[in-house]
C-alpha cells in the first residue's frame, strides 16, 4: 500500500522546545480554528510577519525548519495573497510531508486550545519541560496529546462486501463499518462488538491490514478485514442509515483517496 495521507515524514524530529544552536528557518503553521493559513499560489503555509496569536507552540524540526504553530482568532482576516482551508479540502493540493505535518500540527494544537485547565482540580495547566505533555502545577495531574483509537472493518462473503453509510455521509456514499474503541476493550474484540451491534452479524477470520492517523480531530483508524460467518443484515438505525452486501464487480461510490477505507476496498477488490 503507498503510503497514506497524514503519515509524518520521517525528516520530521518532534521536539517541545527550539534548539537554537543548530539555525535553520522557521516555518510556520497558522490556524484559525482548525483551517490552515495558506499561500493561495504556493498552497505552502502562508508566513505572517508578527502575527497576532492567541497561542503557540514549538513542534519540532523538519528538513532543516523549525516548525511552530500558532492560532489566530476566528474572527481573523487572511492575509492579501493568503487563505484559510480545512484540511480534508487540501488533500492532493498540498506537498505531502508539509499535509501531514498539518495534520499533526492541528491534532495538537486542538490538544493544547481544549487542556488549558486542570480537569480534577481546575487549575491552569502548564507544560511539561522534559515531553509533550501538559501538567497541573498544584495537584500534579499529568496530560498528554489525545489520540482515540477508531477500528474499522471490511467484511467479505464470498464475492461481496459489506458497505454501510452513515446519517452524515455525502450522498450515495458507502464504507466500511468504523466505531470507537471503549476502555478495557481489544480492537478484536472492538471489531466483533461494532459488527454485531451495527449490523447483527458475527464474523471470523480477522486480519490486520493498516492503520492512519485521523486528524478529524484525533483519531487513529485501525483496519481489520474478515469474513462473514452468520447472522442476517439488521442494521442499528441509530448509528447505520443503511447496510448491504454488495458484488465486488458493482459498488457504490466510496470514500475518497484520502482515508485508508478506500484503499482497502480497493486492495480487497484487487484480491490481496
Ligand atoms: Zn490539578
Amino acid at each position: 500500500m503507498e503510503p497514506l495521507p497524514f503519515s509524518v515524514p520521517h525528516l520530521f524530529f518532534d521536539r517541545i522546545q527550539k534548539d537554537h544552536a543548530h539555525g535553520g528557518e522557521d516555518l510556520w503553521f497558522i490556524f484559525r480554528g482548525t483551517e490552515l493559513l495558506l499561500d493561495g499560489d504556493s498552497m505552502k503555509p502562508f508566513q505572517v510577519k508578527d502575527p497576532l496569536l492567541i497561542r503557540s507552540f514549538y513542534m519540532g524540526t523538519y528538513d532543516k525548519k523549525h516548525i511552530h504553530v500558532g492560532e489566530m482568532a476566528l474572527s481573523a482576516k487572511e492575509p492579501t495573497g493568503a487563505l484559510w482551508a480545512g484540511l480534508k479540502m487540501l488533500y492532493s493540493k498540498m506537498d505531502e510531508d508539509l499535509y501531514a505535518i498539518a495534520g499533526r500540527a492541528v491534532q495538537l494544537l486542538v490538544w493544547e486550545r481544549t487542556h488549558q485547565f486542570c480537569g480534577q482540580c481546575g487549575n491552569r495547566m502548564v507544560d511539561s519541560e522534559k515531553e509533550r505533555a501538559k501538567q497541573c502545577p498544584v495537584c500534579q495531574l499529568l496530560e498528554y496529546p489525545k489520540i482515540a483509537p477508531v477500528m474499522m472493518a471490511l467484511i467479505e462473503r464470498g464475492d461481496e462486501i459489506l458497505l454501510a453509510r452513515g446519517y452524515h455521509f455525502q450522498k450515495g456514499v458507502y464504507s466500511i463499518l468504523a466505531g470507537f474503541v471503549d476502555p478495557g476493550e481489544t480492537l478484536e474484540q472492538c471489531v466483533k462488538r461494532e459488527i454485531m451491534e451495527e449490523v447483527g452479524l458475527e464474523v471470523e477470520g480477522l486480519k490486520y491490514f493498516g492503520s492512519q492517523s485521523w486528524p478529524f480531530p484525533n483519531s487513529l483508524l485501525i483496519v481489520f478485514t474478515c469474513e462473514w460467518k452468520s447472522g442476517e443484515i439488521e442494521i442499528d438505525p441509530i448509528e447505520i442509515e443503511d447496510a448491504r452486501w454488495f458484488k465486488k464487480d458493482s459498488l457504490p461510490p466510496i470514500p475518497p483517496k484520502l482515508s485508508i477505507a478506500h484503499h482497502v476496498i480497493q486492495t480487497v477488490l484487487r484480491g490481496g
